[in-house]
This record gives C-alpha cells, structure tokens and sequence, in this order.
C-alpha cells in the first residue's frame, strides 16, 4: 500500500466505525451523552422517596396517630356522634354532617361515594325529613351525591359555588337556592350554624359551617388531621390563600375539627401540627431555590433548552426541599411519602410565581 492508499483506507474505517457502531464510539467518548429522551444519571443526593411517575414498592406504614374507628365493610359508612343531634358521616376517605333538629335534618355535603347511604346513616338517629341541604364548596367528590338524595327545598351554598354549579351544569349537583357573600346564619329550631367566607384557597366558594353548641367546625379540604394533604396543597387554586385558611381554623373556637377526607376528625394539636408543616415546606423550598445553582448537572447538549435549563432545576430544587423534610415529617404525618414530591414542586413554584 502506498500513502494515499493507507489515507483512504483509515478515512474508511473511522467513517464505518461513526456510522456502523456509533453505539460503541459514543460509549467510549467522553463528551455529551445523545441518548435523546431516555432516563440519564440520577440527580447527587436523590431521595431514596421515589419521584413522581416511579413505582413505589411498599408506601410507608399508617402510624397509629392517624388511624380512625373501623368502617364496618358491610354497611360502607360508619356514623359519629358529637353530641347535641350533630352527627359525621364517613367511609374514612370522605366525610359529611347532618343535624337533626325538632322538625327536620340539616345535611351539610352529600359525597358521591356515599350518597346512597346518607338516608340510611340518618334513619339511624331520627325519622324526620330532610329540609336543608348545604354545600361546602362545588366539588363532585364532597356534593356530586345531592340529586341522589332526592328533592331538597332548600340548597344553601357560596355565590361562587352557585357561579360555578352554573358553569359545570351537572345533572347530579343541582343548583343552590340560597346563597350569601360573606356569612349566613340558619336557624332552624334551637339549633343554629353560622356559614362565613373567608377566601378563595382551596376553591372558590369554600364555606366554613360552624355548629356553635356542638362545638364542632366543619372546613373541607383545608385540615387533614394526622395526614398529609392532598397533592399540591389539595389542588389549592390559591396555596397561600389556602394556607391563610389554615391559620383561620387554627385561631378559631372549636372542640372538634372536620376536614372532609381521610380516616379521623381532627384537635387543635392537628392543625398546629400542619401549620407547623407548612412553614416548613415554605423555608425548605425557599433555600432550596436560593442554594440550587441553574445549569449544574445538565447536559451540555440541552443549553439552548431553556424549558430543560428550567426542568433540570426544579427537580434539584424539589429534591433538596423533600432532603429537608424527611428526617423530621416522615414518621410525622401519614402519607408523606405518597405526596411529599407533589407537594414540593408545588411550594417551589408558588414562591417562584406568585
Ligand atoms: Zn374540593
Ligand atoms: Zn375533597
């Protein structure tokens, strides 16, 4: 072979080694990995907590502190009684009240779930009819139950809940017929519960109802006594308006708090507790957005990305904030692992947004 000839014969073998095994020549390189859209390096310091999208294998114990009385499985409901003719309603995932007065039943929300069920819950305690149906806020899951329960004179809810019945136009959530801005009280024999508005945080229209002889206040969506909440702050529209509600239920005078889901209904030692967390969450993603250097770990490949700059970090950002969190909240509420990274990626971007 002479020179020229060698020349094109190297020439041809680096081309089929590109074009034949780039596999190969990629695995050997050390410059930017191309494996476009599959799973890369795991980000330093990932919590053992997998992320959203990954498989949990075993979510960690319920611990003993957020546990509530058995449902018998063959009724589907268990009924409480807070004294007074005040009476809760719950599968231990849902909750909703009722109050028997001389002439009738006030049912406050009518879960789908459960719906057919609230009749037979109420014949339990009482054999008068129901008069007054309250909504506590426009979700299906808490009234989607209310055309089940038949004809209702009167509907009490929020103008906002009212603006939003209209819009969804569902058959199973009929309209109220009563409405107020910012407090109603209804009396009906001599019992009374006062309804006020304090703001939109969870959803538009979220009342709270208040029995003030039972001493019993029922918000929904808002306390998740012994439990985590909800994902991104229970879908809140407004999570620090929401967590500002918190703090309303934490100043206000009651014995006994219903939040609407999950296994128990809750103490004052129970909303300190979430309030507690909630400030954590807050200082955890807070300097973890102030610590988190932008660009680190990203592949150099994806710089002109601005959607993966950004990508890239708020996962270090959520996982720092989950980091933070764990040694002290894990054993805490239960259900932290379930929810911790949504609840994260939420706080992170309410302090970058709103
Ligand atoms: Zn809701
Ligand atoms: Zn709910």
């Amino acid at each position: 072979m002479n020179g020229i000839r060698i020349a094109r014969y190297m020439l041809a073998l680096i081309i089929a080694s590109i074009s034949v095994f780039p596999a190969i020549t990629r695995a050997q390189s050390d410059t930017p990995r191309n494996d476009e859209g599959t799973a890369g390096e795991p980000y330093p310091n990932m919590p053992s907590i997998p992320p959203i999208g990954v498989r949990t294998g075993k979510y960690f114990d319920i611990p003993a502190s957020a546990q509530g009385p058995a449902v018998d499985p063959a009724k589907g409901y268990r009924l409480q009684d807070f004294g007074g003719g005040l009476y809760m309603i719950t599968n231990n995932q849902i909750q909703s009240m009722f109050l028997v007065y001389d002439r009738g039943v006030v049912v406050m929300d009518a879960p789908q779930s459960y719906a057919a069920h609230i009749r037979q819950a109420i014949a339990e305690v009482s054999d008068r009819p129901i008069t007054h149906l309250i909504y506590s806020h426009s979700h299906a899951d808490h009234i989607g139950g209310a055309k089940a329960l038949g004809d209702i004179p009167t509907i009490i809810a929020h103008e906002e809940t009212l603006r939003l019945l209209k819009q969804d136009a569902d058959p199973n959530r009929p309209l109220p017929t009563v409405t107020f801005k910012d407090k109603y009280t209804l009396h009906v024999g001599d019992q009374v519960l006062e309804l006020s508005y304090h703001g939109p945080g969870h959803a538009p229209g979220n009342i709270f109802i208040c029995a003030p002889k039972e001493r019993v206040l029922m918000v929904i969506d808002t306390v998740f006594p012994g439990w985590m909440p909800w994902r991104r702050f229970a879908v809140s529209q407004d999570v620090f308006d929401e967590f500002a509600r918190v703090e309303d239920v934490r100043k206000m005078d009651w014995d006994t708090v219903v939040g609407g889901h999950v296994t128990r209904v809750g103490t004052h030692a129970d909303v300190e507790l979430q309030v507690e967390f909630y400030r954590d969450i807050k200082q955890a993603a807070a300097t973890a957005l102030a610590t988190t250097k932008i660009g680190e770990t990203l592949n150099p490949l994806d710089k002109g990305n601005p959607w993966a700059v950004f990508d890239n970090y708020i996962d270090r950002v959520a996982a720092q904030c989950v980091n933070t969190l764990t040694p002290k909240w894990s054993t805490k509420l239960a259900g932290y692992d379930v929810f911790i990274w949504d609840q994260c990626y939420s706080m992170e971007q309410t302090l970058r947004i709103d």
